[in-house]
């Protein structure tokens, strides 16, 4: 308690806003003794339990399932099209989902810990409003402030779209979570969300249509996304890429988008039984009326931070999809742990690097990506060589039927400077993720060094070459054994391309 104006007031040593990551810095903060709030407008655990990575999963396996069943008459397995059972697979999800409230209860009654359920917003560099249905809005102090409030569904400003009605990732797993299977499914956008949930659909038999304003999986390596685009067709997946939407209408219980082709001006009418918009997200930043605290956005809305995950107001911090930089769930966990340490512990703070964030998109086939693509290491000027394999190059590969010239034969590309530094790898395929990571883990050898290169003597740059030749380089792959005959060898023995390639 405080007084503030002759009147007590709630004071805390730190309130976070967000139940996500921002769960971790609050634990952190309780174990420290100090005094916390936390506030959370939705379900607890945030998008990624509620309605992200960890729902979406739950669908995403089943169908990958039925996607498997149908190639396996390639090894010889004959299966009739699976039977879905659409209850049950939605009831897994929905007990994932429900973890939340576990989530909340645990949270009653915890030493030191205030829970709010309700919408904050800064009143002042240090204060705070928690507005909650029927009640009136409640004034909290801080000294320190963690916004982990996260990011939303971007609705794209169409003409009709609104009376026609559609669905998001925060609806469809909220209250407009089909009952049935959909017939017909048009996505809005071409990106990681729109090619999971066309992924899930479609395998479950529904007609499912992207409407994509470029290409689909602009950000992924060019190859890569040439590759999935062509899976996702013989899938049966329409793409409607370079699409511009018009106006969307609805009637006789269906649903309706007018696109124009961007690049031949043709407008087409498509026609579906739901609209789901996955086109990109937006700041929530635009609630918390940050300007009354002098906390900065950039022009998109999203929260301008530095390395070490400060604001504009030293007193605010803010970390997770709200910084705007790579939105996903461990990118926010990593940033959390940077913040744990520069707020609580003693010494040196920790900054954030963003150069090996990693991802994969988890349709089919499966994608992950990490560092550059070839465009980008062209457009930073970089002396780089590329080298691919094909699944089919490796035993694991041939053994799951995959042969040369297989439309459907994924692959490894890595991009690698002259130095021998891993500058990007990219995979798409089975086990794409599982495949990708050791190249993460390589990525990040050597980062423990405080100094940065250009601060070191010569000297002292001798002696870390002579003590760690190998940081960042690809040598330790080239140099360990890997298990025979397992996939691990399509992303070893890429390298034994690389003096034949460009
Ligand atoms: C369909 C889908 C699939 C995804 N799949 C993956 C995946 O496979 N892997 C991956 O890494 N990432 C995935 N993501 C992204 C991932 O969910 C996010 O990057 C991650 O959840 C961000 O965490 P965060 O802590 O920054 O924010 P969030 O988890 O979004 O938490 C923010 C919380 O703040 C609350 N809040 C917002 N404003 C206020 C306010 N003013 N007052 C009180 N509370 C507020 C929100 O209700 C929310 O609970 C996916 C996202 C979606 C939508």
């Amino acid at each position: 308690m405080q007084m503030v104006g002759g009147k007590f007031v709630k004071h805390f040593d730190l309130i976070i806003v967000g139940s996500g990551a921002g769960l971790m810095v609050m634990e952190a903060a309780l174990s420290k003794g100090l005094q916390c709030a936390i506030v959370e407008k939705a379900k607890f655990g945030g998008t990624c339990l509620t309605k992200g990575c960890i729902p979406s999963k739950m669908l995403v396996y089943p169908a990958d399932f039925i996607r498997e069943a149908e190639e396996s008459g390639r090894v010889g397995i004959r299966t009739p099209h699976p039977e879905i059972d659409w209850d049950a697979i939605s009831k897994r999800m929905w007990d994932q989902i429900d973890f939340s409230k576990s989530i909340e209860n645990s949270l009653k009654d915890v030493p030191n810990l205030t829970v709010y359920k309700g919408i904050g917003a800064f009143t002042g560099p240090n204060s705070m409003a928690i507005s909650c249905e029927g009640k009136e809005d409640e004034i909290i102090y801080g000294d320190k402030f963690v916004i982990a409030a996260g990011a939303r569904t971007f609705i794209p400003p169409v003409e009709g779209l609104e009376s026609a009605g559609y669905v998001t990732s925060e609806t469809f797993f909220g209250d407009k979570f089909p009952k049935k299977l959909w017939k017909s499914l048009a996505i809005i956008g071409g990106g990681a969300i729109s090619a999971e949930f066309a992924h899930i659909f479609s395998a479950f038999g529904t007609k499912v249509t992207i409407i994509a304003r470029s290409e689909i999986l602009n950000k992924e390596e060019k190859e890569v996304a040439q590759f999935v685009g062509r899976q996702f067709t013989k899938n049966g997946i329409e793409l409607l890429t370079n699409s511009t939407i018009l106006s969307a209408s609805a009637a006789g219980g269906k649903k309706y988008i007018t696109i124009e082709n961007s690049i031949t001006k043709r407008h087409t009418v498509v026609e579906c039984e739901e609209i789901f918009a996955a086109s990109g997200v937006r700041s929530n930043a635009d609630a918390l009326s940050l300007e009354k605290a002098g906390v900065a956005v950039d022009k998109h809305g999203w929260i301008v931070t530095n390395s070490c995950l400060e604001t504009s107001n030293e007193a605010v911090w803010a970390l997770g999809d709200i910084n705007g930089k790579y939105q996903f769930r461990h990118k926010a966990n990593y940033e959390a742990q940077i913040l744990i340490h520069n707020l609580f512990s003693d010494g040196d703070k920790k900054e954030a690097r963003y150069d090996t964030v990693p991802w994969a998109i988890f349709t089919h086939p499966q994608v992950a990506h990490v560092g550059m693509t070839e465009k980008e290491a062209q457009s930073k000027g970089l002396s780089y060589r590329t080298a691919m394999n094909h699944y089919s190059e490796v035993v694991g590969g041939r053994a799951m039927g995959y042969r040369d010239g297989d439309g459907d034969n994924g692959f490894v590309k890595v991009i690698i400077s002259e130095d021998k530094k891993i500058l990007g790898v990219h995979i798409v395929g089975p086990q794409a993720a599982i495949l990708l990571q050791p190249f993460v883990y390589l990525m990040n050898v050597g980062y423990q060094c405080k100094k940065t290169k250009q601060a070191m003597s010569a000297r002292e740059l001798d002696s870390l070459r002579i003590l760690c030749p190998n940081i960042d380089t690809y040598e330790p792959i080239n140099d360990s054994m890997v298990i025979h005959p397992s996939l691990n060898e399509l992303t070893a023995w890429v390298f034994e391309k690389l003096n034949t390639a460009q």
